[in-house]
Order: structure tokens, then sequence, then C-alpha cells
């Protein structure tokens, strides 16, 4: 592992110390409860991140290389997961390359589970819409801070962005916006350390009423692997 990749990693870290227990696994999904208040965890239980360099295929002899990482964790919701993957996704997060992003959906306490990716930027990093979509809600809640709930196309999927020091100019419910419009800017709003400011981001499947307070977690790790570095665009 280079320095950089190193120094991503214990970023990674210190994001998972202070983020381990957030939402609870349960079809509905109350904005007060998307991350809940924990004392850190001491870094030496935070399983070391794999080192994204690390080609996945090395150890099986024949198996062709693909660009795609092989990916063995927890999908979320199946269905969802498909609508997932099937989308042109950009990552949220400007600067961030799609290989220093860690999976910690499966990360937490007891029977409390992440259901997200924390991605690990400085306080004031832009941050962008990952898909086509509609800003469906822009909500404040205490554990979550400054939040968006961003709509896909199709209205299948919600995209969930938490702890933002501030949202763009000009953002409002209801906005259409394009994959790489700015949407704010990483924070450490809610309960987030200020210490580590970072994008909380979560993938829910939508229910049929398209509440933007209901939907079943999706693993937004595989599709963001696979995603486009951020780039900001002009608003149309
Ligand atoms: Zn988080």
């Amino acid at each position: 592992m280079n320095r950089a990749a190193g120094l991503i990693c214990l970023a990674a870290a210190a994001v998972l110390a202070g983020c381990g227990r957030e939402p609870v696994r349960t079809v509905v999904i109350p904005p007060a409860q998307v991350e809940v208040a924990q004392a850190p965890a001491p870094a030496a239980a935070v399983p070391a991140p794999q080192a994204p360099s690390s080609p996945p295929t090395a150890q099986m002899g024949a198996a062709p290389a693909l660009a795609a990482p092989r990916f063995d964790g927890d999908p979320g919701d199946l269905e969802g997961a498909r609508f997932l993957v099937a989308r042109s996704l950009m990552v949220p997060v400007a600067g961030i390359p799609p290989a220093a992003l860690h999976d910690t959906y499966e990360q937490g306490r007891g029977s409390r589970t992440h259901e997200a990716i924390d991605i690990a930027a400085p306080a004031g990093t832009p941050v962008v819409a990952v898909d086509n979509g509609r800003i469906a809600k822009l909500f404040t809640s205490k554990p979550g801070g400054l939040t968006i709930y961003l709509f896909d196309a199709d209205g299948r999927l919600a995209y969930y962005y938490a702890h933002l020091d501030a949202y763009a100019p000009g953002l409002k419910e209801g906005m259409e916006v394009q994959r790489g419009t700015l949407l704010g800017t990483v924070g450490s709003t809610g309960n987030a350390d200020p210490k580590v400011p970072h994008l909380h981001f979560a993938v829910f499947k939508l229910g049929p009423q398209r509440n933007w307070w209901q939907g079943d977690p999706v693993n937004p790790y595989p599709a963001l692997r696979l995603a486009a570095p951020a780039e900001v665009v002009a608003s149309r």
C-alpha cells in the first residue's frame, strides 16, 4: 500500500470509529433514526480496509482480469441493487476516485448496521448528484444534520446525503438535477465527528408510495466502485 492509500485508509478508519452505529435495518426509515449518536469505538476494533489496489482475481489463476472488483458483501435489497447497478452513477464527492471507497455498509454494533457508505473528505469539498433525478426533500435532522433526498429519474431509488456543511445556492425541493449537479459541500453537521468531516451516503429502494422517508436499503458500494469520478456540471 502506498502512502496516499494508507492515509485514505486511516481517514476511513477514523470515520468508521465515529460512525459505526447508525441506521436501523427496517422498512420504514424515519429521518431521526438515520444516524444515531454514539461514543467513538476504539480504532483497534475497526477492521483494516482492503487495499483497493489489490487485484481481486490475482489468486484465482485463470479468472480473467475484470474492471469491476469482486463483491462478496451484503448487496441489501436485491431488486434495489439491480435497479442501482443499471444506473450510470458518479461518485458523490469531488476528488475521491472510486478505488478509494470502502464498503462500510455492514459495519455496526449489536443489531444495528450502517447501511450506508461514509466518504471522508475535507469540509467544503463539493458534493454532486450521483444520478439524474429530482430533489425530493431537503431535511435537517438531529443525527443527519443537513440532508438531501434525491430520487432517481424513474422514482425507484432514493439517494440520501447527510452531514452536509451547506446546500448549493438555489437548491430547492422539486428541482430536477443531472448527474454532476452541485448539491452542497461535505461537512460534519448532525452527529458526525467535527474532526472527521464526511459524506454519509445511502441508497433506498422506494416503496409504491414514493415516500422519501420509506425504503429498503441498498448497498451503494458495488455501484460506486463502477461510478465515474465526480465532475461538477453546470445546471441546465
Ligand atoms: Zn455514516
